[in-house]
């Protein structure tokens, strides 16, 4: 298994493995953590940079979100340029056009100078409305977008066989494969001199004058400084309160015909769809994005699956679904990214989180500003995208709002947890959190009747976990934890697994 779920993504066969041993002795200028595009552009910058860098991976590159992604990269984002300059005022919201191109020249560069194969391709997007609802959506993203001097121009057709309303068309956009991309940047990152060590878990760390000291499943290491490229930070941290995880699905399908969309394609429902195509080893596929929902929060993810597929069915001559995966993200209750210094650090270490659905972009362009955090001490974004910027103004109704299902979740599950008999009570194939004998399990029957019996609280912060019966994982409804049937970890924040009952 090569990601965070039981399904195959159209990525992963390109994955590659690194070493797994370091040396305790040395003393890096940074040490990153998390193997996915943040981690791996940030170290490859880094490193180019002239500092001595080692990235650590829990288990392997492209593990997490990167290898579950769509790799569409644009430069306007789920946050409007018109809810920007709501909350952020008319300045700020130019300073996030600025950030969006500033991520585009930085990835662009990394291709063209480093000659990466990686299927990259510039793109136009295309946003369409398809109701009366969407179409004072889509004047309102247009209306915001002018006001920041952003080009986005009305089209009366787009590149779908999908009925619209009313269009527009965002030239400079792209896509990519996203594996392809970090093993290549990983690559000229050890061509460098930088040090890549898998199944690394960091469990904790300490700062002081002297640096950074990171305890590893794999032992200590030091650094001047560490970056936090792990989706959300592990450990207890502000952030958790302010960013919220959600999955989202995937489907990737070849056509009868061949009228395979060139342009980037993008609804304005609520969670929104996505398309684009995409060749892997010459099989043209279209690959769809939607169903959207908070971490834990469907009683049937394989039902979001099949309501995809409905979907695609009823727009796209489908011929064949060849793959459908999920895979998880991170809202910022305020719809910025944090990227800078780790609420709770002195200024040594730093982090990166709260993509929405731009991780592309905002992980790309985290690269640039923690890399002129550290050698310049200061970056243009830097209080646009801190940390601890957090107001009650700006977002604080979705704040009280998912802390308040939090809570809800937290003492929901432990009342209204079944209570049985016997293990007995277990059918093949299903999985139930339970109560027996004052402690509660979370319990999955292989179809051959195997059990696997887990402790059910999330170590991260006491949460019951929840059964995903999609990427067959069990899911912490508060802050996105995942584990895998045998407890191990497939998700932070916790770096501790579930514990197992032989
Ligand atoms: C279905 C889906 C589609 C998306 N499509 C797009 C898109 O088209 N365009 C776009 O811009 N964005 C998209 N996004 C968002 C984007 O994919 C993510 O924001 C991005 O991949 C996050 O990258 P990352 O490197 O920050 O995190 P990840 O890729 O999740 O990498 C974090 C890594 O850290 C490791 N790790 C975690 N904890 C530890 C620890 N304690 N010690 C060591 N290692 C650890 C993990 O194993 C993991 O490999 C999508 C998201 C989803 C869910």
């Amino acid at each position: 298994m090569f990601r965070d779920g039981a399904r195959k993504s159209m990525w992963q066969a390109e994955i590659k493995r690194y070493g797994t041993v370091f040396s305790e002795d040395l003393r890096y200028d940074v040490v990153i953590i998390g193997g996915g595009i943040t981690g791996v552009s940030t170290a490859h910058r880094l490193q180019l940079s002239g500092l001595n860098c080692l990235l650590l991976e829990a288990k392997n590159l492209g593990f997490g979100t990167t290898g579950g992604t769509t790799a569409h990269l644009n430069d306007f984002f789920d946050t409007t340029f018109k809810e920007a300059i709501g909350k952020f005022g008319l300045d700020n919201a130019c300073l996030l056009v600025d950030a969006g191109k500033e991520a585009m020249r930085v990835f662009h560069s990394n291709v063209t100078q480093h000659s990466v194969d990686c299927d990259f391709e510039e793109k136009t997007a295309e946003l369409f409305a398809v109701d009366e609802d969407q179409v004072s959506q889509l004047e309102d993203i247009v209306d915001g977008a002018k006001q920041v001097g952003y080009q986005m121009h009305y089209t009366d057709r787009i590149d779908f066989p999908i009925p619209f309303r009313k269009a527009v068309r965002i030239p400079g956009q792209a896509q990519f494969h996203p594996i392809k991309y970090i093993r290549a940047l990983a690559e000229v990152f050890i061509e460098n001199g930088g040090a890549v060590v898998e199944n690394c878990l960091c469990e904790s760390h300490e700062e002081s004058e002297e640096g950074v000291l990171l305890h590893t499943s794999l032992g200590e290491v030091r650094a001047k400084h560490a970056v936090f490229a792990t989706h959300t930070p592990p450990g207890i941290s502000l952030l958790h309160f302010t960013t919220a995880p959600y999955r989202s699905y995937v489907i990737a399908f070849s056509l009868k015909g061949n009228s395979y969309p060139s342009t980037l394609g993008y609804d304005l429902y609520d969670s929104y769809h996505y398309y684009r195509t995409h060749q892997i080893d010459g099989k043209k596929m279209v690959i769809a994005d939607g169903e959207d929902h908070k971490t834990g929060h469907t009683g049937d993810a394989g039902a979001c699956f099949s309501r995809l597929e409905d979907h695609c069915r009823q727009q796209f001559d489908v011929d064949r679904v060849e793959y459908a995966w999920s895979s998880q993200y991170f809202e910022p209750a305020d719809g910025l990214p944090s990227i800078g210094v780790l609420p709770s650090s002195e200024g040594r270490v730093f982090v990166a989180t709260g993509f929405r659905g731009n991780g592309m972009t905002f992980g790309t362009l985290s690269s640039a500003i923690i890399t002129d955090l550290i050698n310049e001490g200061s970056s243009r974004y830097e209080a646009l995208f801190n940390p601890k910027r957090f107001r009650p103004t700006a977002g604080f109704t979705t704040f009280i709002k998912e802390n308040a299902t939090v809570l809800k979740d937290m003492i929901g599950d432990k009342i209204g947890m079944e209570r049985i008999r016997s293990l007995a009570e277990i059918g093949a194939g299903e999985a139930k959190v339970i109560r027996h004998e004052g402690r509660s399990y979370a319990v999955f029957a292989e179809q051959d009747g195997e059990l696997h019996v887990l402790r059910s609280t999330c170590p991260h912060a006491k949460c019951e976990v929840r059964w995903n019966n999609a990427e067959l994982s069990w899911d912490c409804p508060c802050h996105g934890s995942r584990f895998n049937v045998n407890g191990q970890i497939l998700n932070g924040p916790t770096t501790t697994g579930l514990e197992r009952i032989e």
